[in-house]
């Protein structure tokens, strides 16, 4: 048996993991906010959530794993500045801030699926959470760790002395820390809403003993994870952005009122790049699973990509990488289908019980994908016959990468009649010129094919075609 070791970025180390409830995990998930298409640079994120998830499962333990879904309150930076994100959507889109939660939700949970992220066990809308979030702030007021201004309820970090100790700042730093530009109302730079007052005009508003207004987005978390996890539960989870705000925000909000660091560990992904730079919308490359879609890739394609660095590392996509990471993928399905089919072979079990071993070893060394992805690749060329089947079968359970489910649709055959005319018209060429022994004529015209999407294949019985990726 290997324990599980994960890394707890609030003590900056690998600590041995087991649940406060014996065989029970309580884990709270960083949901998404839902005023725009998730990027994959988003659902890189929740790929880690997932795996954790999942390898938690796979240690025979029982997870009940919540996750939020942002649709109030999330101003364009995390610390209470800039617009409000929805009223932005809502000025883009002329939908209510409602249609827009729905539809961008509902696009979230699609490419979620698509990506073999398993749907937790609760996800929860903040809106639908309001009174747990105000009685919170009311607490917090009562407590003395809040205060009011003209335009909130603010909370007050000089009452909180272990303040900064997810991210290591000093509260002192937090303290004298200043700029321009900010709420002259303020005490501190650093210290957060829990509560806004509502203009008139801000479309989405609620009662509260400090008038009409809506709530923070730190409280959000707060409120839910100890609603659906109590005060004290096993792990949260978010993105490295989450440490110095987010997050530092949750554990002083809930700390305040339970007396407790709401969980015991905090894990956190790092973040996805594009071509070597930050994503963003500007360069153009904020890519959804959609785009990855249009391109002819499959979205398990990305799953698997996201499996070549460590969580806790950048990881740099390209499209040449996902090709090739595509590519992997349907090699190791391809041999992983074929030895099903295979006799079985002398020694296999026995073999496959080591990589069993090994996959276990290193999915509980902090989630190794890269190093677990290797040991099905050890296992796919060790000759085992139908015992590789089994073996990925049950890998699957974590990697969650279709390794025993048929070809792609991608991977198939494709029938004329789901050719384009132009595509037919090039093959009847093609056929022409390899009758004449044209070789270099088929050859240019297998390259048209290539541009427009299309590999063909020469067979016995003629030629079979199928679908590429594009990758531009
Ligand atoms: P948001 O919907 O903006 O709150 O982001 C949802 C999640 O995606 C959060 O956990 C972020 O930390 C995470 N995230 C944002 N950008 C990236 C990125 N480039 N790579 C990985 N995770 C990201
Ligand atoms: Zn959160």
């Amino acid at each position: 048996m290997h324990p599980l070791y994960l890394y707890n970025t609030l003590s900056r180390r690998k600590e041995e993991f087991s649940p406060l409830v014996p065989g029970k995990v309580g884990m709270y998930t960083c949901g998404p906010t839902v005023y725009q298409y998730a990027t994959i640079g988003n659902m890189r994120s929740y790929v880690f959530a997932d795996v954790l998830r999942r390898v938690l499962e796979y240690n025979g333990l029982s997870v009940k794993m919540v996750m939020n879904i942002t649709d109030v309150g999330h101003l364009v930076s995390d610390a209470d500045e800039g617009e409000d994100k929805m009223l932005v959507a809502v000025g883009r889109e002329k939908k209510t801030p409602w249609e827009i939660a729905r539809y961008y939700t509902g696009a979230f949970m699609k490419d979620a699926a698509l990506l073999n992220i398993k749907r937790p066990s609760v996800v929860s809308p903040a809106t639908e959470h309001i009174e747990e979030m105000l009685e919170m702030v009311v607490e917090l007021v009562e407590k003395g760790y809040a205060y009011e201004t003209g335009d909130g309820i603010y909370y007050d970090i000089s009452k909180f002395p272990s303040y900064g100790q997810l991210s290591g700042t000093r509260l002192e730093e937090q303290l004298a820390g200043a700029r321009v530009q900010e709420n002259p109302d303020k005490k501190h730079h650093a210290d957060f809403a829990l509560w806004k007052k509502a203009p008139k005009e801000h479309i989405m508003q609620w009662e509260s003993p400090w008038g009409m207004g809506y709530p923070g987005w730190h409280i959000e978390c707060s409120a839910m994870a100890r609603k659906y996890l109590g005060d004290r539960f096993d792990i949260h989870t978010g993105g490295v952005d989450h440490i110095p705000i987010h997050h530092e925000n949750e554990i002083a909000q809930s700390q305040s009122c339970t007396g407790e660091v709401p969980a015991r560990f905090w894990m956190h992904g790092e973040f996805l790049l594009v071509d070597g730079g930050k994503m963003s919308k500007s360069l153009g490359n904020t890519y959804t699973v959609d785009d990855l879609v249009a391109k002819g890739f499959e979205p398990l394609a990305f799953r698997y990509f996201c499996f070549s660095a460590h969580y806790r590392s950048h990881l740099n996509f390209t499209w040449p990488a996902l090709e090739s990471a595509q590519s992997g993928l349907r090699s190791l399905r391809t041999i992983i289908q074929k030895s099903s089919k295979d006799p079985a072979k002398a020694g296999a079990q026995e073999k496959a019980e080591r990589f069993r071993a090994s996959f276990l070893e290193a999915v509980n060394d902090d989630l190794n994908m890269p190093r677990a992805v290797a040991v099905l690749w050890d296992a796919a060329k060790a000759d085992l016959g139908p015992w590789l089947a089994r073996l990925a079968d049950d890998f699957d359970r974590v990697l969650a990468l279709d390794l025993l489910k048929g070809a792609t649709r991608e991977d198939k055959v494709l029938a004329l009649s789901e050719l384009p005319p132009e595509a037919l018209a090039i093959l009847e060429e093609r056929r022409l010129a390899r009758e004449a022994k044209d070789w270099v004529k088929s050859d240019r015209l297998r390259e048209e094919l290539k541009a427009m999407g299309f590999a063909v294949k020469d067979t016995k019985g003629g030629y079979e075609v199928t679908r590429i990726p594009r990758q531009d």
